[in-house]
């Protein structure tokens, strides 16, 4: 059978990288065998909703290139793909279990249900499905509103098997009597998903494993109407070092964050992919289309998978290096704009910038940083530097490089770079003794990317100005 998997997010704000992980999943496991891919948009719970939100999971999908063959926009054979305007199935289907009696309607107050947890009920004790229908009637005709609760077995055990966290038994008699359809005639999102993954032919149910402990009641509602039930593919929990949760407060808990960050979609997708799953090899870099052709279910892992954010700034810096300077400044830019240091410097300026730190970046914000290490000094030289400008022909070769640039009309890179060649004939010095004082002498640095390119980049007047702060 054709498989069919669904992204069937919430658009309750921005995507989680949880969430994102579950769509990556989602896709590769319809994409490997050629199936269909369904994003279906699950906003019954109308309290969460926000605004925007539905706009969010369409761009991170597009950018991520994440491209559903149904869906809301899409249409596709089994839509609506928005759960609100699907709302007469799950009212048909709450009524048929209802008829069957897998369900009754329950007229219980908040302030009953308040009253039984008190009592120390860990869950609803029941009371409406011991009602007589005569009793039941009444209270229709009374207009006492009322939710529908699945009726579940309080003997025996359920069973549903995953994929990846094998064949799991739990007693029904902890399984409670949950609400499927609410007093405004909502479905509940343990309800709705049901009904919707049975009626769009959902061959493979792809979710986070917080839902594991949910799923004995959709096996029992599959059971109820007599349908299949999918097959379950629950993936690993996603943790930070120490088993901490991605938070919203340290900016790392959304894919919008990272992108924000300077941190390129298609590393975000590469890295998540890693996330619960790995390649038979230790390769790590990926395509999605190569990652659509090596995945497989079976290498899914149980244990929770860590969210590293340095190993993503790595797999990052692999795509940073494949940019053309033109992309990366496009990345760059926003950040160097926050900070100020663009606002006065020409294109030729900004690329070099670029050009300069491109190998030397993980992620687009990380200019800032190369930038304030390596140009925007305090310019102090430390001991070991004092001791190496002391050297014998040290001035000599300051002298000369200085008087050289002092010529240079256009101070660029390539102007610049033959001028320490010639400076080293002039004075006599080469190698170390060459290049080490003139880098010492202009950046009070031993090291540092390319000097002619910092040169240009801090520009003649300051560059010169060292100089002559230290030629004796
Ligand atoms: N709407 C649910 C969520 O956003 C979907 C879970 C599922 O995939 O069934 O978490």
């Amino acid at each position: 059978m054709a498989i069919r998997t669904r992204f069937a997010p919430s658009p309750t704000g921005f995507i989680h990288v949880g969430n994102l992980r579950s769509a990556v999943f989602t896709y590769l496991i319809a994409k490997k065998e050629k199936g269909t891919f369904i994003l279906r948009i699950e906003d019954t719970d109308q309290e969460r909703f926000v605004e925007g939100a539905v706009d969010a999971i369409y761009y991170t999908l597009n950018t991520c290139g994440l491209l559903w063959d149904e869906g809301p926009d899409k249409g596709g054979d089994f839509g609506p793909y928005i759960q609100s305007e699907r709302m007469d199935n799950y009212k048909k289907y709450a009524l048929e279990l209802v008829e069957k009696k897998e369900a009754y309607k329950c007229f219980c107050t908040e302030e009953r249900l308040a009253s039984v947890k008190e009592k120390g009920y860990a869950k609803y004790d029941g009371l409406c499905s011991r009602l007589t229908d005569e009793e039941v009637k009444q209270k229709e005709l009374e207009g006492t509103p009322y939710v529908i609760r699945q009726k579940t077995p309080d003997t025996g055990a359920t069973s549903f098997t995953c994929k990846v966290f094998g064949t799991i038994t739990i007693d029904n008699k902890e399984i409670e009597d949950q609400i499927i359809l609410k007093t405004d005639e909502y479905p509940t999102y343990n309800f709705a998903n049901v009904i919707d993954d049975h009626l769009m032919n959902i061959t493979h149910v792809v979710r986070g494993n917080e839902y594991l402990t949910s799923t004995p009641k959709y096996t029992l509602l599959y059971k109820a109407l007599g349908w299949e039930e999918p097959t379950y593919v629950h993936l690993p929990l996603v943790v930070k070092e120490g088993g901490k949760k991605l938070s919203k407060r340290e900016g790392d808990a959304y894919f919008a964050d990272f992108v924000q960050k300077g941190f390129l979609p298609e590393a975000i997708v590469n890295y998540i992919a890693l996330l619960g799953w790995s390649p038979e090899d230790n390769e790590e870099i990926f395509t999605l289309e190569e990652l659509t052709s090596r995945f497989t279910m079976d290498r899914i892992n149980k244990s929770p998978a860590t969210f590293d954010v340095k190993k993503l700034a790595w797999v990052n810096s692999h795509y940073i290096k494949k940019l053309s300077i033109e992309d990366l400044k496009e990345i760059c830019m926003p950040h160097l704009v926050e900070h100020d240091i663009v606002q006065d410097k020409s294109e030729d300026w900004i690329n070099s910038l670029i050009t300069v730190f491109k190998d030397r970046m993980s992620f687009g914000e990380e200019i800032i940083d190369l930038y304030n290490e390596f140009l925007e000094i305090e310019f102090k030289l430390d001991d070991e530097g004092t001791e190496f400008l002391n050297q014998e022909g040290v001035n000599e070769t300051l002298t000369v490089f200085r008087n050289l640039l002092t010529d240079v009309e256009d101070f660029k890179a390539e102007n610049i770079k033959p001028l320490i060649k010639q400076t080293g004939k002039e004075a006599g010095s080469k190698g170390k003794m060459l290049y080490m004082p003139l880098r010492i002498a202009t950046t009070a640095s031993m090291h540092g990317p390319d000097l002619p390119q910092v040169l240009s980049l801090l520009g003649k007047e300051t560059v010169l100005e060292r100089l002559n702060l230290l030629i004796k």
